[in-house]
């Protein structure tokens, strides 16, 4: 249900002497709500609503596709999948015979065939048992939403690396709260809840996109707001763009970082 809402700021100040200094207290009435104004309900019928109904999604097991989702992968079919560098090229990546794939080294980034707004997605992703590398070298791949805003995939797993770009960092920006990874060589889960960012005609973003994100049905990022692209250097970019593609990254080291089970729900 949509709430409509009222911030009514009505700053009062009251002085208080301390010393030979004057504090001022900031006083606000909060947020009043239009729809429980007036008078107050009396039986319990008056907020008890019947419509609208939410629709009804069948879901099955664990971490299966809901039944109004849009599978990106899984079984063995990178379909849904096209290369970044060469758009009208297929994803170039490799299919394992355990309906899973796995990125092939410098092969180039891959992007999702179709665009998304806001989202919930889910993805599972597995950095090789056989270790290499260290620190951002040691599976080191991300999945990038709208193509812009890298969610961190790596193998953190006895590899320190700097926390606002470990596993489960928003790339740059967002610290997560936790790590939550499996062993290196098992499967983790990402699940994304994902709110665009809205821009006005003349380009300026007026409402900032935000991430919640489960890691292995961990809360490791909290409705953050994203303040821009995730940039490797430099500053976060605030271009305007409207529905993108997701991405996800070969970071050109060997990463060997293998994905299945990918869908994705359209939110409105
Ligand atoms: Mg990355």
């Amino acid at each position: 249900m949509k709430y409509f809402y009222v911030i009514t700021i009505l700053a009062l100040f009251s002085c208080k002497d301390s010393g030979n200094q004057t504090e001022v207290e900031e006083l606000s009435e909060g947020i009043v709500y239009e729809e429980y104004s007036g008078v107050a309900p009396t039986t319990p019928e008056e907020t008890e609503f019947y419509k609208p109904v939410p629709p009804v999604v069948k879901t099955y097991e664990k971490n299966i596709a809901p039944s109004d989702a849009i599978v990106l992968f899984n079984n063995n079919s990178l379909n849904e999948w096209i290369s970044v560098k060469n758009p009208d090229s297929p994803a170039d990546w490799i299919i394992n015979a355990d309906s899973s794939f796995t990125v092939k080294n410098k092969a180039g980034d891959i992007q999702t065939k179709k665009e998304f707004g806001n989202i919930q997605l889910h993805l599972e992703w597995k950095s090789p048992a056989e270790i290499q590398g260290e620190n951002q070298s040691r599976a080191n791949s991300g999945v990038f939403l709208q193509g812009r805003y890298e969610i961190q995939i790596l193998d953190n797993n006895d590899n320190d690396t700097y926390v606002n770009g470990q596993v489960g960092s928003i790339y740059k920006q967002h610290i997560p709260l936790v790590k939550a990874s499996v062993p290196s060589g098992e499967w983790n889960t990402y699940d994304i809840i994902y709110n665009a960012p809205e821009f006005d005609k003349r380009g300026n973003k007026i409402k900032s996109a935000t991430i919640t994100l489960l890691h292995n049905g961990v809360l490791v990022q909290n409705h953050q707001e994203i303040k821009g692209t995730t940039e490797y250097i430099g500053w976060p970019k605030n271009e305007a763009h409207g529905k993108a593609p997701i991405i996800l990254q070969d970071h050109g080291d060997n990463s060997r970082v293998s994905f299945r089970n990918i869908w994705v729900r359209e939110l409105k």
